[in-house]
């Protein structure tokens, strides 16, 4: 039966696909009875999969024996191993399994819970936060049980009702860690029931340049595995089993939009400047080096933003210096002599990362937790590693280090100190870098865009995160679907702090780039160029669309009606206004 179903459109176009259902949390298992003769096979099953890990572990902590391995790695396989063996994980589930006569991966995660919920009583935070090595171990137990994860690029094949021989992912909710994964996939579009627009899980599917909604409530109850679906990430839509009449408009609609987006690469080599003769830089966001072929095709003017906690995702260990300085030296190569601006590790918030033990505490607000510069100030060994890396890719290209949620003087100048401690550690080193490499910072709290005069003062360049300025400004989660309808970026206290942060930066004749959302969104780059924004930073699959509006644009009529605009309190006179810009 044919139904439709209504959420935030977070990433533009349309995918017509079969649906495949993902759960985010490996733990959420299914529950069964197996057959009494059976019962033997289950507990067979379950300890070949902790024979399995017991392996895993076996040559992981091979690996941390090497040179150059970092130290933390054999203590968490430690760690790892010895959970492992706990009877609790390892024997008390067969006996679950022998009476129950239920299915192993229920069993294990039954008793994983037990544990927890006994860690959860520590008072101790150390030993209390072991907690999460538990459900890591438990973790790969359940991969080896349920088999290698499905291959999601291999499906294809005709469907039944049409062509569509694509993936669409449904799930309830995607980590921004989850979402990252399906750069390596080929993956239509996804849909989940959680998600705010400017959360960092729909930041990557606009990355990807997939379609994608988020907030659809009941999707993944709803949807069955291997359901046509289309994904209309322009309106929100989700659309299950189509008629025949809808699939047919829907296909005509999508290769409509392919034309136009082809179409638009023909601006790829025009200069970005707008009828007025005034420049405009037009840089790309990157979450991973391999995005660079992106950044390249799109013809864009550098890397504006380097979100580098992506690289610290998806893995057991950190990244080393070594690592993390061939992926910045990759993409400042690669971009040869254009600018490529590196932010320090913003971990914490919504970004977690399992090899950072300290981000996955329940923080009681996360949001406004121990995050981003406040995270590496916390853990100086951390930050100097990727402070290093960073340095030594300035040897190989325009670097510049930008910091990310600074709200504190002490804040930066702790950073700047960092930074020359960084530098002393390499000169010991006999290690090359840029001595002037250049540090700026975000401005995405409103007590920084408040102050100014104190950034402007020990930096050399600004860089306004529009998504973490409207969450602070108007205390709404990004990240969450409930009160999304208020995340309003033409609110007038939004409007008044960019505008005030755009136009101090000028007087003090420093650079300032927007590399939130909004700068790659093509209904707010008038207004952005009225507030007299010229460095603007944004995904490069949206690059282009910006620039239409750009060479499309009159920066001093601008100015003089968003002047206008800027004054008005009316929200609906506001949007009126921008719509007519
Ligand atoms: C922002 O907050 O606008 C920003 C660019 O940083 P992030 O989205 O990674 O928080
Ligand atoms: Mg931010």
């Amino acid at each position: 039966m044919s139904f439709s179903l209504h959420g935030l459109a977070v990433s533009q176009g349309i995918a017509i696909g079969h649906a495949h259902l993902v759960s985010h949390a490996t733990l959420e298992v299914a529950h069964y009875t197996v057959r009494e003769r059976d019962v033997q096979r289950e507990v067979d099953r379950f300890e070949a999969a902790l024979a399995t890990v017991r392996g895993e572990l076996n040559a992981l902590s091979a690996e941390a024996m090497s040179p150059g391995s970092p130290s933390e790695l054999a203590a968490l396989v430690n760690v790892h191993a010895m959970f492992l063996d706990d009877p609790m994980l390892a024997e008390l589930p067969k006996a679950l399994i022998y009476e129950r006569r239920c299915n192993a991966e229920w069993a294990l995660v039954q008793q994983m819970e037990q544990l927890v919920a006994q860690f959860n009583e520590i008072d101790d935070s150390y030993l209390r936060e072991r907690k999460h090595d538990i459900v890591q171990v438990v973790e790969r137990v359940l991969r080896a049980l349920l088999g290698k994860p499905r291959k999601f690029g291999k499906k294809g094949g005709k469907g039944e009702k049409g062509d569509e021989g694509e993936l669409v992912i449904v799930a309830h909710d995607l980590s921004p860690a989850d979402t990252i994964q399906f750069k390596k996939l080929k993956i239509a579009g996804f849909v989940t029931d959680l998600g705010g627009a400017t959360s960092h899980t729909a930041i990557v599917a606009r990355s990807l340049a997939i379609p994608a909604v988020v907030g659809l409530h009941h999707a993944r109850p709803l949807v069955r595995e291997d359901d046509l679906v289309i994904v209309d990430g322009t309106r929100g839509v989700l659309i299950v089993d189509p008629d025949a009449r809808v699939l047919e408009e829907y296909r005509l609609r999508k290769s409509e939009l392919e034309l136009e987006r082809s179409k638009l690469k023909r601006l790829k080599t025009a200069r970005a400047a707008t009828l007025d003769e005034v420049e405009v830089s037009l840089q790309a966001n990157i979450e991973l080096p391999q995005d660079i072929e992106q950044v390249k095709e799109a013809g864009a003017d550098g890397v504006g933003l380097f979100r580098t906690e992506f690289l610290f995702m998806n893995r057991d260990t950190l990244p080393s210096e070594d690592e993390q300085f061939e992926a910045y030296r990759q993409v400042a190569k690669a971009l040869a002599g254009k600018p490529v601006t590196i932010r320090t590790l913003d971990i914490g918030a919504d970004k977690t990362a399992r090899a950072l033990v300290g981000t996955e505490r329940q923080a009681p607000n996360p949001a406004l937790g121990l995050r981003a510069i406040r995270y590496c100030l916390a853990e100086p060994q951390i930050f100097l590693a990727q402070l290093r890396a960073i340095l030594r890719a300035s040897h190989f290209g325009q670097v510049q280090i930008l910091i990310p949620m600074l709200a504190h003087v002490t804040e930066i100048e702790q950073t700047l100190a960092m930074i020359e401690q960084a530098k002393q550690q390499l000169r010991e080193r006999r290690c090359k870098f840029n001595e002037h490499v250049a540090v700026g910072g975000m401005i995405e709290i409103p007590a920084a865009a408040l102050s100014l005069g104190a950034f402007v003062k020990r930096l050399q360049f600004l860089s306004i995160g529009t998504n973490d300025l409207i969450q602070y400004t108007l205390a709404i989660d990004r990240t969450d679907e409930a009160v999304s309808h208020l995340y309003d970026p033409l609110h007038p206290a939004v409007l008044r702090l960019l505008s005030q942060v755009i136009l101090s930066a000028q007087k003090a004749e420093m650079p300032v780039a927007v590399c939130g959302e909004l700068a790659g969104d093509p209904k707010m780059t008038r207004l952005l160029l009225g507030m007299g924004l010229r460095h603007f930073s944004m995904h490069p699959s949206q690059l282009l669309e910006v620039k239409q509006q750009v060479v499309m644009a009159d920066a001093e009529q601008l100015a003089t009606k968003v002047g206008r605009i800027l004054r008005c309190d009316e929200p609906e006179r506001i949007r009126e206004q921008v719509d007519r810009l």
